[in-house]
């Protein structure tokens, strides 16, 4: 079914687009761009009717199983403006590959890759005029998929949607590249090994707020989150993955089934081992943390994700004790990742690793 998918494109009348808000004040996620791809899928036809059409509303029946058992998936990528207007996006299809992993998890339907990025595509390129320009600035893209069928029942829905909405967002350091201030919590706890922790599912950050809004009273940035076992091992900060560098060595938690696998942690990890720097993917404890910190020899410590590329971490509160990080101050590999995949995302330097595709 997948190979009749044939996409429509319904353009905005040109008096019904949306004014664009001023650049230098975009926020994360406040502006939506004029176009949206939506196709849907049931059981006896698969994906179909997919368009281009008016970023707007749709309706759903009160009762359409993602609002009360929350099969949901999305996904978050960025397309960037690079000299001449050129139009690049940053592994798109790892994005896609990564919510079909996610679509299997939660036993929904997976996507068509190539159909889904051809429809990505023309739709970045439609809504070109709203990536911003200036310095950091990009526009988010978020593929997401819902169980629409209204039934009460918990089991795989026989309806869904699959859409795509863009944001222009501000640069994530519009007051400069400074570390941020994290909360180790060991109260809540994020995903377990055997759970969804893994897949990008709307539940796991639903979970997570409660967390997010402790840290924040106490005037943290984000959650560091601890194994759900022994609330022993490190496993990410808010929602990015977490770097440790300790000795000349790059240190990030294992893939275990808890973890999201982001592609900017592997980005990273091929990066600095391309810099010949020894990147070791292990457990790491808190304690073990700690005591690096307390005996100089852990030099770094950042999150990684689409949202802010490199997140530097200055300070670490676990049991009400804080712990300053490389005195306070954004460590040289942070910085130096942080410039290169941008200059990577935005066209400015070689592509050795063929992350970025160009699409205008
Ligand atoms: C999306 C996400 C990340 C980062 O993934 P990227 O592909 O690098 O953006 C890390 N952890 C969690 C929980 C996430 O949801």
């Amino acid at each position: 079914m997948w190979q009749d998918l044939d996409l429509t494109v319904n353009k905005i009348a040109p008096d019904k687009r949306t004014e664009k808000p001023p650049q230098d004040a975009l926020g994360f996620g406040d502006h939506f761009t004029d176009h949206m791809f939506l196709m849907k899928w049931d059981r006896d036809n698969g994906w179909h009717d997919a368009e281009i059409c008016p970023y707007g509303d749709f309706s759903m029946d009160p009762a359409a199983m993602v609002l009360h058992y929350g099969q949901a998936i999305f996904e978050g990528l960025k397309a960037y403006k690079g000299e001449n207007e050129q139009i690049f996006m940053f592994r798109p299809e790892d994005n896609l590959e990564r919510m079909n992993t996610s679509a299997l998890r939660m036993c929904m339907p997976r996507i068509p890759v190539d159909k889904v990025l051809k429809g990505l595509k023309a739709l970045v390129y439609l809504d070109r005029d709203w990536i911003p320009t200036v310095d950091g600035a990009t526009l988010y893209i978020r593929p997401t998929m819902i169980a629409v069928e209204p039934a009460l029942g918990v089991r795989p829905a026989g309806q869904y949607y699959f859409y795509v909405i863009m944001s222009p967002v501000g640069a994530y350091y519009a007051e400069g590249f400074s570390p941020t201030k994290i909360w180790v919590t060991d109260k809540y706890v994020r995903a377990v090994k055997g759970g969804v922790g893994h897949v990008k599912t709307a539940g796991n950050y639903a979970a997570s707020i409660m967390a997010a809004e402790e840290a924040h009273k106490a005037g943290y940035t984000q959650v560091l989150w601890l194994d759900a076992c022994e609330r022993k091992y490190v496993e990410e900060v808010g929602t990015s993955n977490i770097f440790f560098r300790i000795n000349d060595e790059l240190i990030t938690p294992p893939l275990g089934g808890s973890i999201l696998g982001g592609i900017t942690r592997d980005s990273v990890i091929e990066l600095a081992r391309s810099w010949d720097i020894k990147v070791n993917e292990k457990q790491i404890s808190i304690d073990e943390v700690i005591a690096a910190c307390e005996d100089g020899s852990l030099q770094e410590v950042f999150g990684t994700g689409t949202a802010a590329v490199i997140s530097p971490v200055g300070e670490l509160c676990y049991q009400e004790k804080k712990h300053i990080i490389a005195e306070g101050n954004t460590g040289e590999l942070s910085k130096r990742l942080f410039e290169e995949l941008q200059a990577i995302q935005n066209g400015k330097v070689a592509d050795p690793f063929k992350w970025i595709l160009r699409i205008g």
